[in-house]
């Protein structure tokens, strides 16, 4: 029998079983899965993204086990009223040295709670959701980390992309150097990381100012950039949520090379305006090597995600 790894679909869906939930602080809830047949390539989790598949009210999960290349066409083939909400998430810990696997996400509990964040304030031990993520020695695929030769980091995010940055932070080898700004909504929101220690973790608690009032400024402030207009312009708050990596654009342009530091790599990630106005800033204003960035909405204020 052919095991390559290659003819492997990277990602599965398993049905996951709640065996902790941990209310971490005001808006953090860490909820631990056990989850069979989840594994890592083996190099690091970085911000690998899955995919939660939430029970729609009074019905069953789907059943998606043992369905593998062609879950996604499978899940939206079933009736909407039924199949349930699927979100994107972070992998916050995964420890493979215990069998099931034990999965950890970090949930930021909103104001405005759709399926997910509603889901994750009640969850209980023996609750059932289905986690599409990576299979044991699959091909790597939904991280977006990916700094190449830099020496130094910069990552930037809110409270939605903590979790994914907390997991970089521990990833990444004890010589790494750089910064890392996470904006919170409260000082009681900072969580601990195990960091580099070349690494400097500045948090930005909100205090009720909107997204991105603490963020954009400092991580200008960092490369001496000056905000030149702070709001989205009228067609950036219509667009969809923006993905804009050195191998993809969400937007379809192609990547100009340009002689800019090459030597720091930025990550960037949280609320869809926020990031569209660092995009500005840093690409289009001060002409940062879009090669060297990773700009990625997470979410978008007033829209329910879809997956
Ligand atoms: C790659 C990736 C990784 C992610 N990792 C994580 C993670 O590890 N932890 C995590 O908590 N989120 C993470 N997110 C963000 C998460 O998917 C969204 O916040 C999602 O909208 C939550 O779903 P929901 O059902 O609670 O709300 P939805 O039904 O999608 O939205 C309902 C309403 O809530 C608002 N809303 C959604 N999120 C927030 C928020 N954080 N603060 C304020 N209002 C909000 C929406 O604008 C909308 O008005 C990630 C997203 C991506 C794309």
């Amino acid at each position: 029998m052919n095991t390559s790894t290659k003819s492997r679909p990277s990602h599965a869906p398993v049905t996951a079983t709640v065996l902790s939930v941990e209310k971490l602080s005001p808006h953090f809830i860490r909820i631990t899965f056990a989850a069979p047949g989840v594994g890592s390539s083996g190099s690091g989790i970085f911000d690998q993204r899955i995919k939660l598949i939430f029970p729609a009210p009074g019905h069953a999960l789907p059943v998606l086990s043992g369905v593998n290349g062609n879950w996604y066409a499978t899940w939206c083939a079933l009736p909407e009223a039924t199949r349930g909400v699927m979100r994107t998430y972070s992998i916050r810990a995964l420890d493979e040295t215990v069998a099931p696997v034990h999965l950890t996400v970090d949930f930021v509990i909103h104001t405005d709670p759709g399926p997910a964040a509603a889901w994750a304030e009640d969850a209980t031990r023996g609750d059932e959701i289905i986690i599409v993520a990576p299979q044991p020695g699959a091909e790597p695929s939904g991280i977006e980390f990916a700094p190449g030769d830099a020496t130094a980091i910069v990552l930037a995010g809110d409270e939605t992309a903590a979790p994914a940055i907390a997991r970089i932070l521990e990833d990444l080898g004890p010589d790494s150097t750089g910064v890392a700004f996470i904006e919170i909504p409260t000082p009681a929101d900072v969580l601990p990381i195990s960091t580099p220690s070349g690494v400097d973790i500045r948090w930005l608690p909100r205090l009720g100012a909107g997204h991105g009032e603490l963020l954009i400024p400092a991580v200008l402030g960092h490369l001496g950039v000056t905000l030149i207009r702070a709001h989205p312009t009228v067609a950036e708050s219509a667009s969809d949520l923006l993905w804009e990596t050195p191998v993809f654009s969400s937007m379809g342009e192609e990547l100009a090379e340009t002689c800019s530091d090459r030597h720091t790599y930025y990550w960037i990630a949280g609320e869809s305006a926020l990031v569209t106005g660092l995009r500005r800033a840093l690409v289009k204003e001060h002409g940062l090597d879009r090669s060297q960035v990773a700009f990625m909405g997470y979410w978008k204020q007033g829209v329910a995600m879809r997956g």
